[in-house]
């Protein structure tokens, strides 16, 4: 299959010269079209899955799906003779004949590619308002790092897992990589979501395989963004998706239930949908400490306006006024409208960023607000 930059670089080679002429010019149309035209089959074409060849009988295989399912399928002409038991193949959706082999490379596609680790550097004057979520981290996060024998000695066992709830946009995951930052720990962080798109079939696997990393990388931060997604009560558990995102549910417990108070990773999770989720990730040894984190309020907006501009170029701002202006705003969205003030100063010309800019700003983003509201309700 051709990929996108080839064809790409097909159009610039053929980029008209001084000789410019209908000719050429019919060309270079005939070749767009055609770029595009493979470019909208490409969202037409069905996924191919990949699974592991587990015996071949003749010039037919048997393979292995994700979900654990075995069937003996049919093989391309061009690979007959190349294949052997081991193998991670491709196979069409429907019919499941192999129509490609994956590489060594290719098939080892494990934890490391699917979570992001790093070592984050926000500080915590990075984040506006916040105080009392910031106090519960300190205390159930970083003290239990960092001074372990405390707790001992005073007999007491902080929390495993903090789960950090509210609306989109308000801190959640900024919070949690300060926290990391000001820990010195590794940053593990994976979106639950994905787990259910991405590895079907190996979601359980993948939660293992997280944790026993987060032990390598220790003091480490695990951060499992809309946990809603793995963790929400299942009235029904028929189909085997269903049956799957359970699975990964029972390992992401017991993962939770594996390892001490006192070791050094902690679990942080987030999500917009508290009242979803299961009791059982709620109970005590699990996410027993809930943080609420919601929109903030009208002197936490004034701070987050601070953080946000405090390396513009900018004229004398009344901070109150557009905190006020600014109601019902997330700290996403505060974020945006500084930025967006910063295009109108650039787009005029200026250097400095007026109060105008910001006051337009608020507009512009509240308009994008309203549409998204019509759009989606
Ligand atoms: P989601 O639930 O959609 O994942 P979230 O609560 O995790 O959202 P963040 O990703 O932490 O939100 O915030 C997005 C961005 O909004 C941050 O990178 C930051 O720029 C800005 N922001 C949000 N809250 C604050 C805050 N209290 N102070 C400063 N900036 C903030």
């Amino acid at each position: 299959m051709k990929s996108a930059s080839k064809d790409e670089d097909k159009l610039g080679e053929l980029n008209l010269g001084e000789g410019f002429d209908t000719e050429s010019e019919n060309r270079v149309l005939r070749a767009t079209v055609s770029y595009l035209r493979e470019e909208v089959n490409k969202f037409k074409r069905r996924p191919l899955v990949v699974c592991d060849i587990k015996k071949m009988i003749d010039d037919k295989a048997i393979i292995r799906l994700p979900n654990g399912n075995f069937f003996l399928v049919d093989v391309i002409g061009t690979l007959k003779g190349k294949l052997s038991s081991g193998d991670s193949v491709v196979v069409e959706q429907r019919s499941l004949t192999v129509i490609d082999k994956l590489n060594e490379k290719d098939k080892n596609f494990g934890v490391e590619d699917f979570v992001i680790i790093e070592k984050p550097k926000i500080k915590w004057d990075e984040i506006g308002g916040l105080k009392d979520q910031i106090r519960d981290l300190h205390e159930v996060i970083e003290l239990p790092l960092k001074n372990p024998e405390l707790f001992r000695e005073v007999g007491i066992i902080p929390p495993k897992g903090v789960l950090l709830y509210g609306p989109s946009g308000t801190g959640k995951t900024l919070l949690a990589k300060a926290i990391a930052a000001s820990t010195n720990a590794t940053f593990i962080e994976f979106v639950a979501s994905e787990l259910n798109q991405k590895f079907i079939g190996d979601g359980a696997k993948l939660v293992k395989e997280i944790f026993q990393l987060a032990r390598e990388k220790a003091p480490s931060i695990i951060f499992i963004d809309e946990l809603d997604a793995i963790a929400a009560q299942r009235i029904d558990i028929g189909t085997s998706g269903e049956r799957e995102v359970q699975r990964t549910f029972m390992q992401l417990l017991a993962e939770i239930d594996g390892f001490n108070n006192l070791e050094n990773v902690k679990i942080l999770g987030a999500t917009n949908r508290v009242d979803i989720l299961d009791e059982a990730v709620l109970r005590p040894g699990r996410f027993d400490r809930l943080i609420e984190v919601d929109m903030p309020n009208l002197e936490e907006r004034r701070e987050i306006f601070k953080v946000h501009t405090k390396n513009m170029n900018k004229e004398k701002i009344d901070f109150d006024l557009l905190a006020e202006k600014a109601g019902e705003l997330s700290g996403a969205e505060i974020h945006a409208i500084c930025t967006e003030a910063g295009y109108f100063a650039i787009r005029d010309n200026r250097k400095k960023v007026s109060q105008a800019d910001f006051i337009l700003a608020i507009e512009k983003i509240r308009n994008f607000e309203e549409e998204d509201l019509k759009m989606f309700g």
